[in-house]
Protein backbone atom coordinates (compact mmCIF):
# COMPACT_ATOMS: atom_id res chain seq x y z
CA UNK A 1 0.00 0.00 0.00
CA UNK A 2 1.29 3.67 -0.90
CA UNK A 3 1.32 5.77 2.02
CA UNK A 4 0.62 9.34 1.64
CA UNK A 5 3.85 10.52 2.15
CA UNK A 6 5.39 8.34 -0.42
CA UNK A 7 6.68 9.62 -4.12
CA UNK A 8 3.37 9.33 -6.16
CA UNK A 9 3.44 5.43 -8.05
CA UNK A 10 2.97 8.54 -11.46
CA UNK A 11 6.46 9.19 -11.50
CA UNK A 12 6.40 12.51 -10.57
CA UNK A 13 8.58 12.94 -7.86
CA UNK A 14 5.60 15.12 -5.60
CA UNK A 15 4.48 13.00 -2.60
CA UNK A 16 1.25 10.79 -3.38
CA UNK A 17 -0.55 13.11 -1.05
CA UNK A 18 -0.17 16.18 -3.14
CA UNK A 19 -0.60 14.32 -6.71
CA UNK A 20 -2.16 10.89 -7.25
CA UNK A 21 -4.22 10.79 -3.78
CA UNK A 22 -7.40 12.59 -4.87
CA UNK A 23 -7.35 11.12 -8.02
CA UNK A 24 -7.07 7.39 -6.62
CA UNK A 25 -9.91 8.10 -4.17
CA UNK A 26 -11.98 8.54 -7.67
CA UNK A 27 -11.04 5.54 -9.49
CA UNK A 28 -11.65 3.41 -6.47
CA UNK A 29 -15.39 5.52 -6.36
CA UNK A 30 -16.26 5.24 -9.95
CA UNK A 31 -15.10 0.99 -9.56
CA UNK A 32 -17.21 0.39 -6.85
CA UNK A 33 -20.06 1.53 -9.18
CA UNK A 34 -19.44 -1.04 -11.24
CA UNK A 35 -17.11 1.40 -13.76
CA UNK A 36 -14.35 0.38 -15.84
CA UNK A 37 -11.61 2.23 -14.68
CA UNK A 38 -7.99 2.80 -16.27
CA UNK A 39 -4.91 1.21 -14.99
CA UNK A 40 -2.51 3.75 -13.55
CA UNK A 41 -0.24 2.76 -16.69
CA UNK A 42 -2.48 4.43 -19.25
CA UNK A 43 -1.92 7.58 -17.08
CA UNK A 44 0.83 9.53 -18.44
CA UNK A 45 3.13 12.04 -16.14
CA UNK A 46 4.16 15.98 -17.07
CA UNK A 47 7.46 14.17 -18.56
CA UNK A 48 5.64 12.12 -20.91
CA UNK A 49 3.54 14.64 -21.96
CA UNK A 50 6.56 17.02 -22.53
CA UNK A 51 7.91 14.51 -25.39
CA UNK A 52 4.38 13.43 -26.43
CA UNK A 53 3.49 17.49 -27.00
CA UNK A 54 6.85 17.92 -29.13
CA UNK A 55 6.02 14.56 -30.94
CA UNK A 56 2.81 16.32 -31.69
CA UNK A 57 4.66 19.66 -33.10
CA UNK A 58 6.77 17.90 -35.42
CA UNK A 59 3.55 15.49 -36.57
CA UNK A 60 1.35 18.32 -36.91
CA UNK A 61 4.04 20.36 -38.78
CA UNK A 62 4.56 17.46 -41.41
CA UNK A 63 0.45 17.45 -41.99
CA UNK A 64 1.04 21.10 -42.76
CA UNK A 65 3.57 20.10 -45.11
CA UNK A 66 1.67 17.90 -46.71
CA UNK A 67 -1.46 19.84 -47.05
CA UNK A 68 1.09 22.61 -49.05
CA UNK A 69 2.88 20.46 -50.94
CA UNK A 70 0.23 17.67 -52.04
CA UNK A 71 -1.29 18.03 -55.76
CA UNK A 72 -2.80 16.70 -58.92
CA UNK A 73 0.21 14.48 -60.28
CA UNK A 74 2.28 13.48 -57.51
CA UNK A 75 3.48 10.14 -56.85
CA UNK A 76 2.00 8.50 -52.88
CA UNK A 77 5.49 7.56 -52.76
CA UNK A 78 5.91 11.68 -53.01
CA UNK A 79 4.46 12.39 -50.07
CA UNK A 80 6.20 9.26 -48.29
CA UNK A 81 9.46 11.28 -48.87
CA UNK A 82 8.32 14.11 -47.42
CA UNK A 83 7.14 12.81 -44.70
CA UNK A 84 10.51 10.68 -43.90
CA UNK A 85 12.53 13.53 -45.06
CA UNK A 86 10.66 16.09 -42.75
CA UNK A 87 10.41 13.92 -39.70
CA UNK A 88 14.10 12.84 -39.64
CA UNK A 89 15.33 16.50 -40.29
CA UNK A 90 13.61 17.57 -37.25
CA UNK A 91 15.18 14.73 -35.48
CA UNK A 92 12.33 12.42 -34.61
CA UNK A 93 11.44 8.83 -36.33
CA UNK A 94 8.33 7.77 -38.50
CA UNK A 95 7.09 5.12 -36.73
CA UNK A 96 5.33 2.89 -39.45
CA UNK A 97 8.58 2.56 -40.85
CA UNK A 98 9.47 -1.28 -40.06
CA UNK A 99 6.46 -1.47 -38.15
CA UNK A 100 5.08 -5.19 -38.17
CA UNK A 101 6.91 -5.37 -41.54
CA UNK A 102 5.32 -2.08 -43.04
CA UNK A 103 7.48 -0.60 -45.79
CA UNK A 104 6.85 3.13 -45.67
CA UNK A 105 6.46 6.27 -43.65
CA UNK A 106 3.08 7.16 -43.67
CA UNK A 107 -0.19 5.81 -44.81
CA UNK A 108 -1.84 7.33 -48.05
CA UNK A 109 -5.08 5.73 -48.36
CA UNK A 110 -7.31 7.09 -51.62
CA UNK A 111 -10.59 7.50 -52.21
CA UNK A 112 -12.12 4.03 -51.18
CA UNK A 113 -9.26 2.96 -49.56
CA UNK A 114 -10.32 3.15 -45.96
CA UNK A 115 -7.35 3.10 -43.91
CA UNK A 116 -3.49 1.73 -44.85
CA UNK A 117 -2.98 2.62 -48.35
CA UNK A 118 1.09 2.30 -48.60
CA UNK A 119 2.84 4.82 -50.75
CA UNK A 120 3.77 3.87 -53.94
CA UNK A 121 4.18 5.23 -57.69
CA UNK A 122 0.27 5.77 -57.52
CA UNK A 123 -0.59 9.07 -59.03
CA UNK A 124 -3.27 11.45 -57.22
CA UNK A 125 -5.53 12.84 -59.99
CA UNK A 126 -8.01 15.96 -60.19
CA UNK A 127 -11.18 15.07 -57.62
CA UNK A 128 -9.17 12.24 -55.44
CA UNK A 129 -9.67 12.61 -51.39
CA UNK A 130 -6.80 11.39 -49.89
CA UNK A 131 -6.10 10.78 -46.10
CA UNK A 132 -2.21 11.02 -44.90
CA UNK A 133 -1.97 9.37 -41.84
CA UNK A 134 1.29 9.82 -39.64
CA UNK A 135 2.93 8.58 -36.24
CA UNK A 136 5.86 10.79 -35.19
CA UNK A 137 7.95 9.28 -32.69
CA UNK A 138 10.23 11.96 -31.11
CA UNK A 139 12.21 10.92 -27.83
CA UNK A 140 10.78 7.65 -27.38
CA UNK A 141 7.58 9.34 -27.30
CA UNK A 142 4.60 8.74 -30.25
CA UNK A 143 1.80 11.71 -31.24
CA UNK A 144 -0.33 10.56 -34.38
CA UNK A 145 -3.17 12.45 -36.98
CA UNK A 146 -3.98 11.94 -40.21
CA UNK A 147 -5.94 14.69 -42.09
CA UNK A 148 -8.16 14.26 -45.40
CA UNK A 149 -6.52 16.35 -48.51
CA UNK A 150 -8.77 17.03 -51.78
CA UNK A 151 -7.06 16.76 -54.69
CA UNK A 152 -8.01 19.89 -57.41
CA UNK A 153 -12.16 19.68 -57.42
CA UNK A 154 -13.77 16.89 -56.17
CA UNK A 155 -17.23 16.13 -56.40
CA UNK A 156 -19.69 17.34 -54.25
CA UNK A 157 -20.56 13.92 -52.46
CA UNK A 158 -16.94 13.66 -51.96
CA UNK A 159 -16.50 16.99 -50.21
CA UNK A 160 -19.27 16.83 -48.35
CA UNK A 161 -17.97 12.82 -46.70
CA UNK A 162 -14.99 14.85 -46.27
CA UNK A 163 -16.56 17.53 -43.98
CA UNK A 164 -18.84 15.56 -42.35
CA UNK A 165 -15.83 13.01 -41.30
CA UNK A 166 -14.28 16.01 -39.99
CA UNK A 167 -17.18 17.15 -38.16
CA UNK A 168 -17.43 13.72 -36.43
CA UNK A 169 -14.17 14.24 -35.40
CA UNK A 170 -14.50 17.26 -33.98
CA UNK A 171 -18.05 16.02 -31.66
CA UNK A 172 -16.03 13.54 -30.84
CA UNK A 173 -13.65 15.37 -29.13
CA UNK A 174 -16.07 17.77 -27.98
CA UNK A 175 -17.51 14.72 -26.42
CA UNK A 176 -14.12 14.08 -24.06
CA UNK A 177 -14.76 15.09 -20.10
CA UNK A 178 -12.41 14.26 -17.53
CA UNK A 179 -14.55 11.27 -15.90
CA UNK A 180 -16.50 10.81 -18.66
CA UNK A 181 -16.32 7.74 -20.70
CA UNK A 182 -15.11 6.43 -23.83
CA UNK A 183 -18.63 5.23 -25.22
CA UNK A 184 -19.46 9.16 -25.21
CA UNK A 185 -17.34 9.58 -28.09
CA UNK A 186 -18.58 6.59 -30.51
CA UNK A 187 -22.19 7.96 -29.47
CA UNK A 188 -20.96 11.19 -30.56
CA UNK A 189 -19.56 10.25 -33.76
CA UNK A 190 -22.39 7.82 -34.86
CA UNK A 191 -25.40 10.24 -34.07
CA UNK A 192 -23.45 12.93 -37.26
CA UNK A 193 -22.49 10.13 -39.53
CA UNK A 194 -25.92 8.35 -39.41
CA UNK A 195 -27.97 11.86 -39.75
CA UNK A 196 -25.84 11.97 -42.99
CA UNK A 197 -26.96 8.60 -44.50
CA UNK A 198 -23.20 7.24 -44.00
CA UNK A 199 -21.70 4.56 -41.62
CA UNK A 200 -19.08 3.92 -39.35
CA UNK A 201 -16.37 1.57 -40.11
CA UNK A 202 -16.09 -0.78 -36.85
CA UNK A 203 -13.55 -2.53 -37.80
CA UNK A 204 -10.45 -0.70 -37.02
CA UNK A 205 -10.86 1.76 -33.52
CA UNK A 206 -8.72 4.64 -32.04
CA UNK A 207 -6.42 3.63 -29.16
CA UNK A 208 -4.30 4.58 -26.47
CA UNK A 209 -0.97 6.52 -27.34
CA UNK A 210 1.63 8.02 -26.36
CA UNK A 211 4.42 6.01 -24.37
CA UNK A 212 3.78 3.71 -27.50
CA UNK A 213 2.56 3.34 -31.00
CA UNK A 214 -0.57 1.78 -29.79
CA UNK A 215 -2.21 1.09 -26.06
CA UNK A 216 -5.04 0.46 -24.61
CA UNK A 217 -7.81 1.72 -24.61
CA UNK A 218 -9.81 0.87 -27.89
CA UNK A 219 -11.82 4.16 -28.75
CA UNK A 220 -14.72 2.96 -30.57
CA UNK A 221 -16.31 5.48 -32.75
CA UNK A 222 -19.73 4.01 -32.38
CA UNK A 223 -21.00 3.65 -28.64
CA UNK A 224 -23.45 4.56 -26.24
CA UNK A 225 -22.93 6.95 -23.80
CA UNK A 226 -22.21 6.39 -20.23
CA UNK A 227 -20.87 3.33 -21.13
CA UNK A 228 -17.26 2.47 -21.48
CA UNK A 229 -13.78 2.45 -19.76
CA UNK A 230 -13.78 6.28 -17.52
CA UNK A 231 -11.72 8.69 -19.32
CA UNK A 232 -9.26 9.74 -16.61
CA UNK A 233 -6.93 13.16 -17.02
CA UNK A 234 -3.19 12.12 -18.12
CA UNK A 235 -5.12 9.63 -20.75
CA UNK A 236 -3.24 9.99 -24.12
CA UNK A 237 -5.50 8.45 -27.04
CA UNK A 238 -6.41 8.78 -31.42
CA UNK A 239 -9.97 10.17 -32.00
CA UNK A 240 -10.14 8.85 -35.84
CA UNK A 241 -13.47 7.95 -37.33
CA UNK A 242 -13.96 5.95 -40.64
CA UNK A 243 -16.98 7.11 -42.48
CA UNK A 244 -17.71 5.43 -45.34
CA UNK A 245 -20.35 6.69 -48.21
CA UNK A 246 -21.77 3.75 -48.04
CA UNK A 247 -21.65 0.05 -46.53
CA UNK A 248 -19.33 -0.54 -43.36
CA UNK A 249 -17.75 -3.37 -44.26
CA UNK A 250 -14.33 -3.97 -45.75
CA UNK A 251 -11.80 -6.42 -47.25
CA UNK A 252 -8.46 -6.51 -46.90
CA UNK A 253 -5.42 -6.23 -49.80
CA UNK A 254 -4.95 -9.72 -50.27
CA UNK A 255 -1.35 -8.54 -51.99
CA UNK A 256 -0.09 -6.61 -49.46
CA UNK A 257 -1.83 -7.67 -46.34
CA UNK A 258 -2.51 -3.91 -44.95
CA UNK A 259 -4.70 -1.77 -47.76
CA UNK A 260 -8.18 -1.90 -46.39
CA UNK A 261 -11.16 -0.98 -48.89
CA UNK A 262 -14.56 -0.60 -48.77
CA UNK A 263 -16.64 -3.92 -49.85
CA UNK A 264 -18.99 -1.76 -52.17
CA UNK A 265 -16.59 0.23 -54.05
CA UNK A 266 -18.03 4.02 -52.44
CA UNK A 267 -15.82 6.61 -50.83
CA UNK A 268 -14.14 6.46 -47.43
CA UNK A 269 -12.60 9.16 -45.41
CA UNK A 270 -10.83 9.28 -42.15
CA UNK A 271 -9.19 12.69 -39.82
CA UNK A 272 -7.59 12.01 -36.73
CA UNK A 273 -6.41 13.64 -33.74
CA UNK A 274 -4.31 12.61 -30.64
CA UNK A 275 -5.92 14.20 -27.54
CA UNK A 276 -5.08 14.87 -23.66
CA UNK A 277 -7.80 14.06 -21.00
CA UNK A 278 -6.91 17.41 -18.18
CA UNK A 279 -8.12 18.11 -15.19
CA UNK A 280 -10.83 20.39 -16.86
CA UNK A 281 -11.54 18.84 -20.24
CA UNK A 282 -9.26 18.07 -23.24
CA UNK A 283 -6.17 19.17 -24.91
CA UNK A 284 -5.22 18.58 -29.03
CA UNK A 285 -2.10 17.07 -28.96
CA UNK A 286 -1.74 17.16 -32.46
CA UNK A 287 -3.26 19.53 -35.37
ZN1 LIG B 1 1.13 11.42 -9.36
Amino acid sequence: MIQRNDPCWCGSGKKYKKCHENFDRKLTALKLRGKQVPPHRLIKNEEDLKWIREAGKINTAVLDLVGEKIHAGMTTDEIDQLVYNYTIEHGATPAPLGYEGYPKSCCTSINDQICHGIPDDTVLKEGDIVNVDCTTIYHGHYADASRMYCIGEVASNAKKLVDVTKECLEAGIAAVQPWGNVGDIGAAIQTIAHDNGYSVVTDFCGHGVGNGFHEDPYIHHVGRKGTGMVLAPGMVFTIEPMINEGVPSLFIDADNDWTSYTDDGKLSAQWEKTLLVTEDGVEIITG
